[in-house]
């Protein structure tokens, strides 16, 4: 149960290796060949757990196929400024080797953004969402108890058919789980 049995691309290898992870962590082992499968995922998952590379790994698997879509591709949707920044910091470390690229809400191969500043961008900018093919709701609890749940709901309705979302959360209240079996596609639920 190693991140070499898992089938992973090796640009996405090396980045793991160059981080310096040894082994998947648990809720890693759990979630990425899920979402490597190309399923929606529930993941109840605190900050601490290796939840970012739960997302992340999939991710840059799902992008090395290439596309003629000149949009974003993917976007994380994170609740804090702090957390978009840090989440960003730890795509380009992670995705070094992919060639990929990562904005903070504007542009790029994948956006990383808070949601009410992505709705105003996405009014203002014309952002095309259009092409974004894999969403993640980061720490999705705190999206909602922002009161992001009306941006949410407009930003997933942007989307194109035939996406993958995950959504990663430390608790899963009713309206999050509410939330998820309206905008996701047969979740699995995943926690530890
Ligand atoms: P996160 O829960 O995503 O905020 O990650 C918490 C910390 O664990 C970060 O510093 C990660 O770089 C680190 N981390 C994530 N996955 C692993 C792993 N498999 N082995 C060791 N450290 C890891």
């Amino acid at each position: 149960g190693g991140f070499q049995s898992m089938g992973l691309s090796y640009p996405v290898f090396k980045g793991i290796m160059k981080k310096g992870y040894k082994v998947p962590t648990p809720i890693q082992r759990k979630t990425i060949p899920v979402i490597l499968d190309g399923k929606d995922v529930v993941a109840m998952a605190r900050t601490g757990s290796g939840k970012t590379a739960c997302f992340l790994i999939p991710m840059f698997e799902r992008l090395k196929t290439r596309s003629a879509q000149t949009g974003a591709r993917a976007l994380v949707l994170s609740p804090t400024r702090e957390l978009a920044l840090q989440t960003m910091k730890f795509t380009k470390e992670l995705g070094k080797f992919t060639g990929l690229k990562t904005t903070l809400i504007l542009g790029g191969d994948k956006i990383i953004a808070t949601p009410g500043r992505l709705v105003h961008v996405a009014v203002e900018m014309n952002l095309k969402l259009q092409s974004v093919e894999y969403v993640v709701f980061d720490e999705a609890d705190r999206l909602f108890e922002m009161g992001f749940a009306e941006q949410l709901q407009e930003i997933i309705a942007r989307l194109p058919g035939g996406h993958q979302t995950v959504l990663f959360s430390a608790t899963l209240p009713k309206l999050l789980v509410e939330f998820a079996r309206a905008g996701l596609t047969e979740p699995v639920l995943l926690r530890l």
